[in-house]
């Protein structure tokens, strides 16, 4: 049975004709499941009853439950966990900032990349998500809150390119004009390094934002911390940076986790600003958030203030990120692990 908010609207078109149904039934449909957003066929009034049962009974339409929300009492950021309807669990998270409302969702239940200091990725990957759950988690944010999203970062669990087509799709889908007509300049995603993948997403004529997990500025350290290191190299891993900038004018960010001893010296900074050299790009430093499986550390805030000094000094743009939600949950995939360990 297809899934109905996993398809395009000329998709949407052929699915319905081969139900027998007209063009302007896949338009109305399209704007349902994308503007109104809704959860059931019932709601879908302008349809007749006998086209909803027949919907309900040929087709698959994907809804996701919030089984949690957390609410942070310091910044009013809210973590939802969302039950799939297979019943994996994934995690979500909805933050305020001055220039709008942004949304963490994830990509996959569960990740396969192995990053050390990554809590998503401590029992593997389970499964992709479908370009409908990407959606979803969106949708059902905007529903709780009552408050448009207006920008997405895919930074949650899993590695959006290793679930590539079904990432490229729910881009297509999110910044349709005729859907929820977000714009692709709103939209950020984060990869450890996956390089073909990185170059295929410079053609696709999407306008996102591409974030690098760096981590380090040597192969040797970034092999520690991250096993794809030991697959692609800096100098590869850095060249799809470049293309991706050459072919989309968009400036690549770059994530920098400060694990303390391995990463966050000052010599260490001045490395990675000789890596970066002229490039046009944003350096994001995240101190690392301990997760109980590892023992890792993050340095004392003075310490991070001075990694980050060194960088501006040496022209390098960088941010500290800001921590939110701190009160509701440690690292990203965390609330998930922590629910899913108390069920059993
Ligand atoms: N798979 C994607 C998205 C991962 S999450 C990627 O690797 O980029 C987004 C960022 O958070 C990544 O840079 C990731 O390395 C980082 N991250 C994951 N766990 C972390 C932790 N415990 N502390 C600090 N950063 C973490």
């Amino acid at each position: 049975m297809q899934d109905l908010r996993s398809l395009t609207q000329s998709e949407l078109v052929e699915a319905l004709a081969s139900m027998g149904e007209k063009k302007f039934r896949a338009a109305q449909i399209y704007q349902w499941l994308h503007v109104h957003m809704a959860d059931s066929f019932d709601e879908m009034t302008n349809l007749s009853a006998v086209l909803r049962q027949k919907l309900k009974d040929q087709c698959r339409l994907i809804t996701l439950k919030p089984v949690k929300v957390l609410t942070s009492q310091i910044d009013g950021t809210k973590k939802f966990l969302f039950e799939l309807p297979d019943g994996n669990i994934i995690e979500s998270v909805w933050m305020q900032y001055h220039h709008g409302n942004s949304v963490c969702i994830s990509s996959q239940v569960g990740c396969r990349m192995g990053c050390r200091f990554c809590a998503s990725t401590l029992d593997g990957l389970v499964r992709g998500l479908e370009p409908s759950e990407m959606l979803q988690q969106i949708y059902q944010i905007e529903k709780y809150t009552g408050q448009r999203v207006d920008s997405v970062v895919v930074m949650g669990s899993g590695e959006p390119m290793d679930n590539y087509d079904n990432f490229v799709k729910f881009v297509r889908l999110i910044t349709d004009e005729k859907g929820h007509n977000l714009s692709g300049r709103a939209i950020t995603v984060s990869t450890c390094g996956l390089v073909p993948q990185m170059y295929k997403l410079a053609e696709e004529g999407l306008s996102i934002t591409l974030a690098l997990s760096l981590h380090a500025s040597d192969d040797e350290t970034r092999r520690q911390l991250m096993p794809i290191a030991n697959k692609y190299s800096l100098q590869e891993v850095l060249a799809a940076c470049d293309n991706y900038f050459e072919k989309t004018g968009r400036r690549i960010s770059f994530e920098y986790s400060l694990v303390h001893g391995v990463n966050d010296t000052l010599e260490g900074a001045k490395a990675l600003a000789a890596l970066l050299g002229k490039r046009n790009c944003h350096v994001n430093l995240i101190p690392v958030n301990p997760i109980k499986e590892r023992d890792f550390t993050r340095g004392a805030r003075e310490e991070t203030i001075a990694f980050k000094n060194v960088l501006e000094k040496n022209g390098i743009n960088a941010t500290i990120r800001r921590e939110m939600g701190r009160d509701i949950d440690g690292a990203c995939g965390q609330l998930r692990r922590s629910y899913l360990q108390s069920d059993t």
